[in-house]
């Protein structure tokens, strides 16, 4: 059995990212950039106004005053070249008149009447202009390859003039549960069955997190059945499987992946919940056999498969981020595997600390519900105090505000 740290580094050692793939920049929100980017424009394209105001030659006013001699908006343009103490009626983003080097802004001159106006103070000249290319010059670097493209890099990148990038795709990943006891959503669960939840479960997990679900549905335990199962997922970037991967006389996925071509990484890790986590390749796909049980696939899905799908997604930073924060309540020893607890950020004192969830147990997944954050409780760990400083795998932000 391997330790957790092993089993991330063994994932993180294995997979590389998909083959990029070249597409219009609407669609490159939140994926990674596979190449370096360049300005195609000078931005601003021209000399312009900051502000609504009036543009003149700063050398030319006499007395501080101007004659205003004409008007410019944004995307106007002024034909003449101003002499001295003329201005230009201007508006923000509007290209500089010739003989203009200067821009007051409205709220610092006085109206003397018959087209005249006083400047309030003085100023230096160049004041309130933005200079072409100030912000971005043509053929300027604005984005390097492995970047994620947040809003605000779109809005770059399309005030650049740039129309296509090229990105690492989205994952597309099968989802396959196993198990003779699984009805689907929807069906009566009569004579013991239960509800293949984890495919819900898990397909919710990779629509949050920006990747493609493609539902396998259910396989029975029984090799000729998961292997044709299998083999329709694997044409997808990864492959999930629920169940099967444990010890039992029935648990098959490891036997059956095997059969296929997978060449096993780990099996088996030192926590709890997650311990029978099966991680392979079948070619260059990876395959993750993650537990059945509901709480366990939802923490695995956070600890393993989410990592697997942002390494094949480009992320230069797959894993989750983690946060030391104090922790609200007392929590038990720990014991002989990694402990992953369910919890939630809180505000006490002005201060976030982590309140551990009520029902952790490897069972049911109620503990997961509205977690934000899963702490790692060491091996072998002393009872821990509330108060006590702790680390936290940070998997979503914290509750925002209320208006108070
Ligand atoms: P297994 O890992 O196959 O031994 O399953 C462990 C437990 O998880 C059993 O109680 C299963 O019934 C349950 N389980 C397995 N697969 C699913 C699934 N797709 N949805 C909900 N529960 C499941
Ligand atoms: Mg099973």
């Amino acid at each position: 059995m391997i330790s957790y740290q092993q089993a991330v580094a063994d994932i993180c050692n294995t997979i590389k990212p998909l083959p990029p793939v070249r597409v219009p920049l609407a669609e490159g929100l939140d994926r990674i950039l596979a190449e370096d980017i360049y300005s195609q424009l000078d931005l601003p394209p021209c000399d312009n106004s900051a502000m609504d105001g009036y543009a003149f030659a700063c050398g030319g006013v006499i007395d501080g005053c101007l004659h205003e001699v004409g008007f410019l908006p944004a995307g106007g343009n002024f034909q003449t070249t101003t002499k001295n103490a003329e201005a230009v009626r201007i508006m923000t983003g509007a290209p500089m008149p010739g003989g203009c080097d200067t821009v007051v802004p409205v709220e610092d001159i006085e109206q003397l009447g018959n087209n005249r106006i006083r400047l309030r103070k003085e100023l230096r000249r160049g004041a309130n202009v933005r200079y072409c290319g100030e912000e971005l010059k043509a053929g300027e670097k604005i984005l390097s390859s492995g970047q994620q493209l947040d809003p605000a890099a779109i809005g770059m990148l399309a005030s650049a003039g740039i129309v296509e990038i090229n990105i690492y795709p989205a994952p597309r990943v099968a989802i396959l549960s196993t198990g003779d006891e699984l009805v689907e959503l929807g069906e009566t669960p009569d004579n013991g069955k239960i509800i293949n939840s984890n495919a819900h479960l898990l397909a919710a997990c990779l629509r949050r997190d920006g990747f493609t679900p493609v539902l396998l549905g259910i396989a029975k335990d029984q090799p000729g059945e998961l292997e044709a199962c299998m083999r329709k997922g694997l044409d997808a970037d990864m492959l999930i499987t629920t169940g099967g991967v444990s010890v039992g006389d029935r648990d098959l996925v490891q036997q059956t992946l095997n059969e296929i071509g997978m060449q096993t990484i780990f099996w088996k890790v030192a926590t709890k919940p997650g311990k029978p986590t099966l991680f392979g390749m079948i070619g260059n796909q990876p395959v993750l056999g993650l537990p059945g049980n509901p709480a366990a696939s939802a923490a695995t899905y956070e600890l393993y498969a989410r990592p697997a799908l942002n390494l094949l997604s480009g992320h230069q930073y797959p894993l989750s981020p983690t946060l030391k924060v104090k922790l609200a309540s007392p929590l038990d020893a720990g014991g002989k595997r990694l402990h992953f607890l369910w919890g939630n950020l809180c505000t006490v004192n002005d201060e976030l600390q982590f309140l551990p969830s009520e029902r952790q147990g490897s069972g049911q997944n109620r503990s997961a519900v509205g977690a934000q954050a899963l702490f790692p409780l060491p091996i072998d760990s002393p009872p821990l105090a509330a108060g006590a400083y702790v680390e936290v795998i940070m998997l979503r932000l914290p509750q925002g505000q209320k208006l108070s």
